[in-house]
């Protein structure tokens, strides 16, 4: 039963997306010794992540790099011997914080790498890519409701969520797909 898969939202080409078991498609893939970053690694993740997902068409190098991303760190660490054990993100309003779409987003071709989001975040949420760059890689970090960095970011390059989009999620109602 789909109901019975893990659950959780990913940054996929800068928007976020909900999506049905990726913890089991990857303990699948490394089961069956699959190497991270191969074409046919890439295709078979695909493959399994759409049996519970609508991935769009144009959309499907920008979900390999994202997923193929996240599949290498996820083999490393079991290839280490270590247990993947999803981080804990808490919870909003009794919703899984990773169930949540609320993180920035930067726009690489605005970024001049300044570094202000990461003195004005809280949080771990942003890493400097090659000094050139921000990268945002820890999104359920960020503190729902949140948008100091935005205002920090002279050039605008991040955007975040319409604050209306909380609403669905506000007292566990959620009903976004
Ligand atoms: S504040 Fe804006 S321009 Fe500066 S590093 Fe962050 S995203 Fe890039
Ligand atoms: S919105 Fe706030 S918590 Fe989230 S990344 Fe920006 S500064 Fe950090």
């Amino acid at each position: 039963m789909a109901n019975k898969l893990s659950y959780r939202m990913v940054q996929i080409g800068g928007a976020p997306a909900g999506l049905l078991g990726l913890e089991e498609a990857y303990a699948e893939l490394f089961e069956a010794q699959c190497p991270p970053a191969t074409p046919e690694t890439l295709e078979r993740l695909i493959r399994t992540i759409k049996q519970h997902n609508f991935i769009p068409r144009p959309a499907i190098e920008d979900y390999k790099a994202a997923l193929g991303r996240e599949y290498q760190q996820y083999y490393e660490q079991r290839s280490q011997g270590r247990k993947v054990v999803p981080k804990n993100y808490g919870t909003w309003q009794g919703i899984p914080r990773e169930q949540i779409p609320w993180f920035p987003t930067v726009s690489s071709e605005l970024c001049n790498g300044c570094g202000k989001c990461i003195e004005v975040c809280p949080k771990e949420v942003f890493q400097l890519k090659d000094s050139k760059v921000v990268e945002v890689v820890e999104p359920f970090d960020c503190i729902v409701g949140c948008c100091f960095c935005k205002s920090a970011c002279d050039p605008q390059a991040i955007l975040m969520p319409d604050k209306s989009m909380l609403d669905q999620y506000r007292h566990g109602q959620r009903h976004a797909s």
